[in-house]
């Protein structure tokens, strides 16, 4: 039984910020000094999930909201050019596309500066075009970080039941950020979901966080009591495993390469993986794709520079597997 809905049902609909990301070229602490940076880069958890699923082939599209400005275009010519479905996203002439300043610090860890909540990023609704793009929609996907965001979860709450009726699924990926605390109502709304989905994409505690129980086995199970029928768990440079019930678990180790920006690695897998299965490839195709998607974009600053194609994830796997 295929988890998700084919893709033919209609677009893989992803909901939630959309920012241009600015880096800092050196390593270091911060941004209370002037210094060299780069960018910017289009971005956003949920803009380079469904910009890695529109680049793999999968029908794509993105609700969110950018400012009528250069950083809203640098966004919407790479979705398009990239084959996302860009009519759900509004323009707000009076506030700025959403922006975030990151720098690493020396032990890998990261400073930033945001501009989300008071930017355009934030301000977006059940909109007609928003509405229309649910109607016809065969997937949605959850990034949990847009939980915290108000307009998100209107618009998430709304297009969940509804896309499940018309047929389609629901894949989650709860991206617990520790820099972003929920509150009781955000946990309730996350518990409805992770209940009312087909795949689930966790990394890390975050699979027992979403089953509410320990262990990695005990969490599983309770997962696929709820009614989940996949859990894609990544694991980083060590690749990832999907689990489904009553068969085996398929892993595949992941592809080494030098990391130059770890950023966006957990989405592009999502946006690969979950494009590949609603195209029809088997868990283990996808998976692979979803590896290489991944271990290509941390190859790449920048947080969806090296988000592949087809054809380039093709040659990054044969280039992969010729040198080992
Ligand atoms: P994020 O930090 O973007 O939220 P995540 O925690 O959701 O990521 P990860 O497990 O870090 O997810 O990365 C997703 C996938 O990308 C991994 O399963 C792996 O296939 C690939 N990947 C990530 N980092 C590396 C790496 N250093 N080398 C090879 N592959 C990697
Ligand atoms: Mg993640």
């Amino acid at each position: 039984m295929a988890a998700l809905a084919p893709d033919a049902l209609g677009p893989t609909v992803c909901v939630g910020e959309i920012l241009v990301e600015i880096v800092a070229t050196t390593i270091g602490d911060g941004f209370r000094a002037a210094q060299p940076l780069t960018g910017p880069y289009p971005s956003g958890a949920p803009a380079i999930f469904i910009d890695q699923c529109g680049r793999m082939g999968g029908a794509a599209a993105m609700v969110g909201a950018v400012g009528r400005d250069d950083f809203g275009a640098v966004n919407l010519d790479r979705l398009r050019a990239d084959g996302v479905d860009v009519s759900a996203i509004a323009e707000d002439a009076d506030y700025p596309t959403g922006s975030a300043f990151v720098r690493y610090r020396t032990d890998g860890s990261r400073d930033f500066v945001y501009n989300i909540a008071t930017s355009a990023a934030a301000r977006f609704g059940l909109s007609d075009a928003v509405r229309a793009l649910i109607d016809r929609a065969g997937h949605l996907h959850v990034m949990g970080t847009a939980l915290s965001m108000p307009a998100a979860r209107t618009v998430i709450e709304f297009a969940a039941p509804r896309i499940k009726a018309q047929g389609g699924s629901i894949s989650v990926d709860p991206n617990l950020r520790k820099e972003l605390a929920r509150d009781a109502e955000t946990e309730a709304l996350f518990a409805q979901l992770i209940a009312q989905s087909d795949l689930l994409l966790p990394s890390g505690e975050e699979l027992e966080r979403a089953a509410g129980v320990s262990g990695q086995d005990a969490a599983i199970a309770r997962l696929f009591e709820m009614g989940v029928t996949e859990i894609a768990l990544k694991q980083g440079a060590a690749g990832a495993t999907v689990f489904t019930p009553g068969a085996d678990p398929v892993h595949h180790s992941g592809f080494k390469v030098e990391e130059r920006d770890p950023t966006g690695a957990g989405d592009c897998f999502g946006g690969a993986y979950v494009a590949c299965r609603r195209l029809g490839l088997p868990i283990a195709d996808a998976l692979r794709y979803g590896n290489a998607a991944g271990a290509r974009n941390v190859t790449v600053l920048g947080p969806m520079e090296g988000a592949g194609t087809r054809a380039e994830l093709d040659a990054f796997i044969a280039a992969q597997e010729g040198s080992t």
